[in-house]
């Protein structure tokens, strides 16, 4: 067995779906630490190579490893649990939950008592709650929105459901966390500010993998990009490299 050292190691990944061959022998190698975007035109298959990665869906062939440990065949709880966390282009925030209490759905992934139960701050896990409670509303800092803890997430605008669900997933201490379209939506300034949030998250350590349409920040924040068309990988590299090929251009603009 080769040793990669990769973060991520995509080798091969194939999916169907019916008679549409979303992914057709795709395969990516993330570094511990960086920040590795993944773009394409519409349809291109994004979103289900992070739906494989995260066992949302099984996929057909092929071998996705974190560290060592693979993640193939495993059910989304068991990928949650090996440390990979994500994000939706669609929020996924409970409604009637506040801020706060959606956020505490975060330590899920590393704590026995359920999901349910540290949100509501239940018996079983009322003395891990009151340090969840800081972690959490140190995480909700982190993605400035610590102010509005007390309101009901649901009801806040898309981006900020976002940040939320960004705060979530760091609460599972992540080794791998997975952005879908994270900027979508966002203002100006707050895509600035979201941009040094991710930054942050890199300097702390964090390994992101993130579809994101958005090629100004990509060009910015991405150390690594890989390029999907229909399916394929179509280039990799470094934005600057993958952004000047011919190839790109063309699947982007149809040209
Ligand atoms: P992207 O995220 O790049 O826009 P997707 O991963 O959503 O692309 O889709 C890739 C291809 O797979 C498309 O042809 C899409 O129609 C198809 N597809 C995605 N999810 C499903 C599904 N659940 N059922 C059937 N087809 C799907």
């Amino acid at each position: 067995q080769r040793v990669s050292g990769a973060a991520l190691s995509v080798r091969g990944v194939v999916k169907n779906f019916g008679g549409v061959r979303a992914l057709d022998d795709v395969s990516l190698e993330v570094k511990p630490g960086s920040i590795h975007a993944i773009v394409g035109p519409n349809g291109s298959g994004k979103t289900t190579l992070l739906n494989m990665i995260s066992g949302f869906y099984p996929s057909d062939a092929g071998s996705m490893k974190l560290g060592d440990s693979e993640l193939a065949g495993r059910s989304a709880t068991a990928v949650a649990r090996q440390g990979v966390q994500r994000t939706f282009q669609t929020p996924k925030l409970l409604p009637g939950l506040s801020v706060l209490e959606n956020t505490r759905f975060g330590g899920y992934a590393r704590e026995r008592a359920s999901g349910a139960e540290i949100a509501l701050g239940l018996p079983r896990a009322t003395r891990e709650s009151a340090a969840l409670d800081a972690q959490a509303m140190h995480l909700l800092s982190v993605v400035g929105m610590e102010k509005r803890a007390g309101e009901e997430a649901a009801l806040l605008p898309h981006g900020q459901q976002r940040l939320v669900e960004i705060a979530r997933a760091m609460l599972g201490e992540p080794r791998l966390l997975l952005l879908d379209e994270p900027a979508a939506g966002l203002s100006l300034g707050e895509l600035e500010e979201f941009g040094a949030l991710l930054k942050e998250m890199r300097r702390l350590g964090m390994t992101i993998v993130m579809v994101e349409h958005h090629i100004e920040l990509v060009a910015d924040l991405a150390d690594a990009v890989t390029v999907l068309d229909q399916g394929k990988v179509l280039a990799e590299g470094t934005p600057e490299e993958v952004f000047r090929s011919a190839a790109v251009v063309s699947a982007y603009t149809g040209a």
